[in-house]
């Protein structure tokens, strides 16, 4: 008897390193909703603002440990809306172009080269 091989559903992915922070989302319609930063090294929810105030040139958006912890990432030139916009769209590439099977391991991903 055959066994199964178990197609890889893409509501498992629900997590992954991106621009060395752990982000985290639910799948709502098909997309993954709103996009939550975690703190690499103790698991706390991040502070995730916009760095600017609103509607003043360039955005820059900011994500920081309350607790302290050494990571701390910025988007200059991005809002926190149009980088949490962004971290939707990549995740939705990586599963398209099949960088995600789950029980792999967390991917890591660049939203920009360097
Ligand atoms: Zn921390």
């Amino acid at each position: 008897m055959e066994v199964e091989e178990k197609e890889p559903h893409e509501e498992e992915f629900t997590e992954a390193m991106i621009d060395g922070v752990r982000w985290q989302w639910s799948w709502e319609d098909g997309k993954p909703g709103s996009p939550t930063p975690l703190c690499p090294e103790c698991g706390i929810k991040m502070d995730f603002q916009d760095a600017y105030a609103p509607n003043v040139y360039p955005p820059k958006a900011s994500v920081r440990c309350p607790k302290g912890c050494e990571t701390a990432n910025e988007w200059e030139g991005w809002s926190k809306d149009g980088l949490r916009d962004l971290i939707e769209r990549e995740v939705k590439r990586c599963i398209r172009e099949d960088e995600w099977e789950s029980n792999s391991e967390t991917p890591h991903l660049q939203l920009f080269s360097s």
